[in-house]
C-alpha cells in the first residue's frame, strides 16, 4: 500500500537534496557522491513519500504502541505481525495494563509469533516503566537500552520513532542496507563489521527528519534492497551504491559462518485421554518460561530412552508400556534438541498424577503457546496417525 505523501517532508527534501549537491564534501574516490546524511537522508525521504509503507504502527507517536510493534518486528515478518499487534492492543492497550496482567496471559497472547523470550521481556519491562519511570518511557538510549529484551537497535527506533531523537538504528534491514550501500566484504556478525555498521548507521542518520529517515532506510530494505535480488533500478540510493557498482549487490552481505551447537536430547509422552492430552506450562522464570509443553523428560547420548520414560510414566503414576511415534527436532539457538515422541492412551484417570497438569484438546493445542520443539513433536504425533 502507498503511503501518503506528507506534502511537508517531501518538499524539505527535495530542497535539502538540491542543497546536497552544490555541496563540496570529502568524498571516498569510488563514488562520484559522498557518503553523508545530506546525501543519503534526501533521496530516502523523497522515495519514502511516494512508496513508504502505510503500517498500523506508523501513525502514532505513543512509545508503547512504538515499541510493542518493535519487539514483535523482531525475528518476524510485517505480515506475520500486524494481527498479533491489534489483538494485543485491543486486550492490552496500555503499558499500565500490560504491567499489571499476569506473564501467562501475555504468553497467551504471544502463541504462535515465536521467539517467546520477547513476550516475558516485555512483561518485565512494562513492570520497570511503570514503577521507575511512572508508566513513561525513557526517550535516551542509554536508559532505553537499560530495559530488558531493548537492544540497542530496538531503544534507537524507539528515540527516533517516538520522540524524534537523532539515534541510529542497525536492524535486519538496515544492515543489509548499509552491507550493500558500502559494500562490505566481511560477516555482518563479525565484531569489527558489527562496529563499523554501527558507525555508518550513524553518520548517515540525519539531524532533521529523523523520525522519516528511520521508517525510510527500513522500508527500503523490507521493499528494494531485500534479501534475494534486491530491486536496484528502483532504490534511491543506487546512484551511490558500491556493491552496485561492483556487481555484488547479490552476493553481499557475505553469509554467517554457521556456528556449531550441542545437541540434547528428551523422551517425549503424549498422554491420550479421549482425545484430550496432558500438558504443563514451564516455570515462568526458566528457558521457554511460561510456555506449555507435553511431559518430557532428559536422557544422554547414546541412552535409550525407554531407561527414563518409565520414570517419567511413574512421576505420572502410569502404568503400563508408551507406544514410539517416531522422532523431531529443533535447533533452538544455543543447542539442538530432539526428540524421542511416544504415546499413551489411558481410559481411567482417577489414578494419574496431573499435579499442575492440565489437559487440552488437538484444537486447543494449536491455539495456546506450546513451545517450537513440541509443536513439532504434535506435528509428528498427528502425522503418525496414532
Ligand atoms: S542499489 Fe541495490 S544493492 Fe544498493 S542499496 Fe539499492 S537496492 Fe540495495
Amino acid at each position: 500500500m502507498l503511503r501518503p505523501v506528507c506534502r511537508c517532508s517531501k518538499r524539505g527534501a527535495q530542497a535539502a537534496l538540491k542543497e546536497g549537491r552544490g555541496k563540496q564534501r570529502p568524498h571516498d574516490g569510488m563514488n562520484d557522491l559522498p557518503f553523508d546524511s545530506d546525501t543519503v537522508s534526501p533521496r530516502l525521504l523523497v522515495w519514502y513519500g511516494q512508496a513508504g509503507r502505510d503500517l498500523p504502527w506508523r501513525n502514532t507517536g505513543d512509545p508503547y504502541r512504538i515499541w510493542l510493534s518493535e519487539v514483535m518486528l523482531q525475528q518476524t515478518t510485517v505480515t506475520a505481525v500486524i494481527d498479533y499487534y491489534q489483538r494485543f492492543l485491543e486486550k492490552i492497550p496500555t503499558i499500565e495494563c500490560l504491567a499489571a496482567v499476569p506473564l501467562a496471559e501475555v504468553i497467551d497472547l504471544w502463541a504462535g509469533l515465536g521467539y517467546y523470550s520477547r513476550a516475558r521481556n516485555l512483561h518485565a519491562a512494562a513492570k520497570l516503566v511503570v514503577e521507575q519511570y511512572e508508566g513513561c518511557f525513557p526517550e535516551e538510549v542509554e536508559a532505553l537500552q537499560q530495559l530488558p529484551g531493548v537492544g540497542r537497535s530496538t531503544a534507537g527506533a524507539i528515540a527516533a520513532l517516538a520522540f524524534n531523537r537523532r539515534a541510529p538504528i542497525l536492524d535486519g534491514n538496515v544492515r543489509r542496507v548499509l552491507c550493500r550501500l558500502f559494500a562490505l566484504q566481511e560477516p555482518p556478525r563479525s565484531t569489527s563489521a558489527e562496529k563499523q555498521l554501527w558507525k555508518w548507521s550513524e553518520e548517515l542518520t540525519p539531524v532533521a527528519n529523523v523520525h522519516d529517515y528511520t521508517q525510510a532506510i527500513m522500508d527500503l530494505g523490507a521493499l528494494v534492497c531485500v534479501p534475494r535480488k534486491p530491486v536496484c533500478e528502483q532504490c534511491p540510493l543506487e546512484e551511490l551504491c558500491r556493491a552496485r557498482k561492483l556487481g555484488l549487490e547479490q552476493q553481499l552481505p557475505l553469509k554467517q559462518v554457521a556456528k556449531q551447537i550441542p545437541t540434547r536430547h528428551e523422551a517425549v509422552l503424549l498422554v491420550d485421554h479421549r482425545g484430550q492430552y496432558l500438558v504443563r506450562r514451564r516455570i515462568a522464570d526458566g528457558f521457554l518460561g511460561g510456555m506449555w509443553e507435553f511431559p518430557t523428560i532428559s536422557f544422554l547420548e547414546g541412552e535409550a530412552p525407554e531407561s527414563k520414560l518409565h520414570l517419567l510414566c511413574s512421576n505420572l503414576n502410569l502404568e503400563g508400556s508408551a507406544e514410539s511415534i517416531g522422532h523431531s527436532q529443533h535447533a533452538y539457538s544455543h543447542f539442538r534438541l530432539k526428540s524421542a515422541i511416544y504415546g499413551k492412551k489411558i481410559e481411567d484417570l482417577s489414578h494419574v498424577a496431573e499435579g499442575d497438569h492440565r489437559w487440552f484438546s488437538l484444537d486447543e493445542l494449536k491455539n495456546i503457546a506450546l513451545h517450537g520443539a513440541h509443536k513439532k513433536v504434535l506435528a509428528e504425533f498427528q502425522k503418525s496417525g496414532v
